[in-house]
């Protein structure tokens, strides 16, 4: 098959990898792609995500069989429906309306309440003043939340009323009618440990990943500094266990796909599911319509079985069973100076090919003269692997030492693990 990887980020390398190790792939296009895609598939650089005709042009041109739309952006902007309807494509990733589970919060929630899935109370205001007054009321923890996507910057958590009206202030967006905004959700606070799990999804049909992967969502150190895209992740979670996987399936997953089957959703693509381990059993704490960036890196570099027919038996609601590499695998997010505020593009940085074969690029361009430049925040992320999770931490981070980079420029976190490495 020929097939188009839609994104630009270290998810849509790896994507790309695996589907160039696939024995039914021939040709792989990645629209717009990135630097790191360069030697193993072709590379459209000019074409941007959210340009659809010219995306469908080069589908038609190529004969793309199969679409994997890897960021959420694109997805909320109804580019499966437009392949689809308009040309009949094969699209792995939701439409408009369902990819609404993630795209807003306040649907999913009221879904989940429909059909009694554990997750955390809330209430939805799109009155700016009964927010307030709520917040005036209410007793904190809490956690206040915009509806819509907002790259991990969306959601605060409230320790004390001042707290509280801050984040309105911030999270607010009101319209041009007086006190109207746009929907904002007041949650219950969720103790407890956090995981994620991604499932391939079809109609009702559900496979979820049989490894867990752990994200470290804030810039810095032992929780430190604002939250990010994801500073690093390792496999598996073994702290973890598999009675709260199961659990998770039985009583959340599951339901999910059969409340948005008889909601009318024909949901076709990776389901990602956020959620908190609390003395009352698992909880939802969100849903992504799409892997999770970097523990997408992470997971899919540890599957032995071919992605592409991964892919076609999730199509066919064939049986599935994956094959997962033995042993543990560690990734380091490199990013640059001021991420995930202002940060400058342009920062130069050098590794050998046997670095890029372990590396995952997010934001990394070339010059004429093919050095590597930076031209995102996040530029890489670094893997390693081992037997143990401490022989995998070492081989991350020794080859971390070993690219060439300004540590004034150029920052990671040297805490990658460290939960596993507490539960141990
Ligand atoms: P979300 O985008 O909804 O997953 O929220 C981002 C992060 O905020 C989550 O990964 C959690 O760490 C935290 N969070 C969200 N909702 C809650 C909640 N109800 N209780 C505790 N923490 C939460």
């Amino acid at each position: 098959m020929n097939v188009a990887v839609i994104g630009k980020g270290g998810r849509e390398h790896a994507i790309v990898k695996m589907l160039a190790n696939s024995k039914s792939v021939n040709n792989i296009y990645a629209i717009p792609g990135n630097a790191g895609m360069r030697e193993i598939c072709e590379v459209m650089y000019r074409v941007n995500e959210d340009d659809f005709d010219a995306i469908a042009g080069i589908c038609i041109e190529k004969q793309v069989d199969w679409v994997v739309i890897g960021d959420a952006g694109p997805l909320s902007l109804g580019l499966a429906d437009f392949l689809i309807d308009e040309y009949g494509l094969t699209v792995f990733g939701p439409r408009k309306k369902e990819a609404r589970m993630e795209t807003s919060k306040s649907f999913t929630k009221n879904l989940l309440k429909k059909y009694n899935i554990p997750t955390a109370d809330f209430k939805v205001f799109e009155s700016y003043d009964e927010a307030k007054k709520y917040i005036e009321s209410a007793v904190p923890p809490y956690v206040i939340k915009k509806d819509g996507l907002s790259e991990g910057k969306g959601v605060v958590i409230v320790e004390n009323t001042e707290e509280g009206l801050k984040a309105l202030e911030q999270l607010a967006v009101l319209s041009d009618e007086d006190d109207v905004m746009e929907p904002l959700l007041i949650e219950e606070y969720l103790q407890g440990e956090e995981f994620s799990l991604m499932v391939m999804v079809n109609e009702d049909y559900t496979h979820t990943f049989e490894v867990i992967a752990q994200d470290h969502k804030s810039a810095f150190g032992r929780g430190e500094g604002p939250n990010t895209g994801g500073m690093g992740a390792y496999a598996p979670v073994t702290h973890i266990s598999e009675a709260v996987r199961l659990e998770a399936i039985e009583k959340i997953i599951r339901p999910t796909a059969e409340a948005m089957v008889k909601e009318g959703l024909s949901y076709f693509g990776v389901l990602y599911l956020g959620a908190m381990i609390t003395d009352d059993g698992v909880k939802v704490l969100e849903y992504n319509a799409r892997f999770g960036d970097p523990e997408a890196q992470v997971l899919l570099s540890m599957i032995e079985s071919d992605f592409a027919c991964i892919l076609e038996k999730v199509q066919r609601k064939e049986p599935l069973s994956i094959e997962w590499k033995d042993g543990y695998t560690v990734g380091v997010m490199l990013a640059t100076e001021g991420y995930p505020y202002e940060y400058k593009r342009g920062i130069g940085i050098a590794f050998t090919d046997e670095i890029m074969d372990r590396s995952f690029i997010s934001g990394l361009a070339q010059t004429e003269e093919g050095d590597y430049i930076s031209s995102g925040g996040r530029i890489m992320l670094v893997t390693g692997t081992g037997k143990t999770i401490e022989e995998a931490l070492k081989a991350a981070y020794s080859s971390v030492e070993e690219i060439q980079f300004d540590k004034k420029e150029i920052f990671y976190r040297t805490d990658i693990g460290h939960r596993a490495l507490i539960s141990k």
